[in-house]
């Protein structure tokens, strides 16, 4: 499919590189989610993420805050003057979502796999101007990755980024979920345009890859990084190992060398 993307995906973050997404795994409480987001905002974060419905691999963990996170998250707009990202997986989380004014959206990799679920969401967000981040599925498959963003542009949505998170895999040795950067290399030769974003907190599994992750993703010009950070990481709820603080995430971001590889 011939896509024309808007480059802009929020007014006043894609003039630096990389762009920045940074916030907890999970909204828990009110306050979690302030203080995290305050000190992110401090170090400079434009855009915050906390993931209000939590798609759990199995029944009984944490499932996340629902709807009354919402609420917090316009009021870390209000306070802070972050953009606010969430993500949906359902038509009622879209609804819902664009009722409180979220700013972006994005689509989980539990979700990516199922086009009829990724066909409801674009479904919901026929006629709306808002930008939504598509994960890979959790399958090393990149027809199903670029369909689920076909589905997406297909409902209107011009802004639109891609998000690696890595793949599912028996072997857990080093990574959660294996790079295959081939794949997001493959997915850039075919969608030119498309802003690829890296997710080291999903590939990795484990705070001390979030760097060299980051710096990989990097090497290999990509556009934007998506990390989990935390006020208190090791008491969070969901993804503990994988969540830094936002000193470590400012750390990290400032060691990162960032080569021109058009030269
Ligand atoms: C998340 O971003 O917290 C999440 C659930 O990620 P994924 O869909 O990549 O597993
Ligand atoms: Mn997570």
């Amino acid at each position: 499919m011939e896509m024309k993307l808007e480059s802009i995906l929020l007014p006043g973050v894609n003039d630096e590189r990389p762009l920045v997404i940074a916030g907890p795994c999970s909204a828990e409480t009110e306050e979690q989610v302030m203080e995290t987001a305050r000190l992110l905002a401090s170090k400079g974060v434009k855009i915050f993420r906390a993931g209000i419905w939590k798609p759990r691999t199995k029944p009984g963990g944490f499932e996340g805050v629902g709807v009354e996170g919402l609420a917090w998250l316009k009021r870390v707009k209000k306070e802070t003057g972050m953009y606010v990202a969430t993500e949906v997986a359902t038509q009622q989380h879209v609804f819902e979502a664009l009722k409180a004014g979220i700013d972006m959206l994005w689509i989980g990799a539990r979700t990516t796999v199922n086009p009829f679920a990724v066909q409801e969401i674009a479904d919901a967000l026929k006629g709306v101007d808002i930008p939504v981040l598509i994960k890979n599925p959790v399958n090393p498959d990149l027809e199903l990755w670029i369909g689920a963003i076909e589905r997406i542009y297909g409902a209107g949505i011009r802004k639109i980024g891609a998000i690696h998170r890595g793949f599912s895999s028996y072997d857990k040795k080093i990574y959660r979920n294996l790079p295959l950067w081939h794949i997001p290399i493959e997915l850039r030769r075919r969608m030119p345009d498309l802003p690829i974003i890296c997710d080291p907190s999903h590939i990795g599994g484990k705070r001390e890859l979030i760097a060299p992750l980051c710096q990989q993703a990097m090497d290999l010009s990509f556009d934007g990084l998506i990390v989990e950070s935390h006020c208190n990481p090791d008491c969070a709820w969901s993804d503990a190992s994988q969540q830094v603080t936002p000193d470590v995430l400012d750390y990290v971001i400032n060691l990162l060398v960032i080569r021109d590889v058009t030269q």
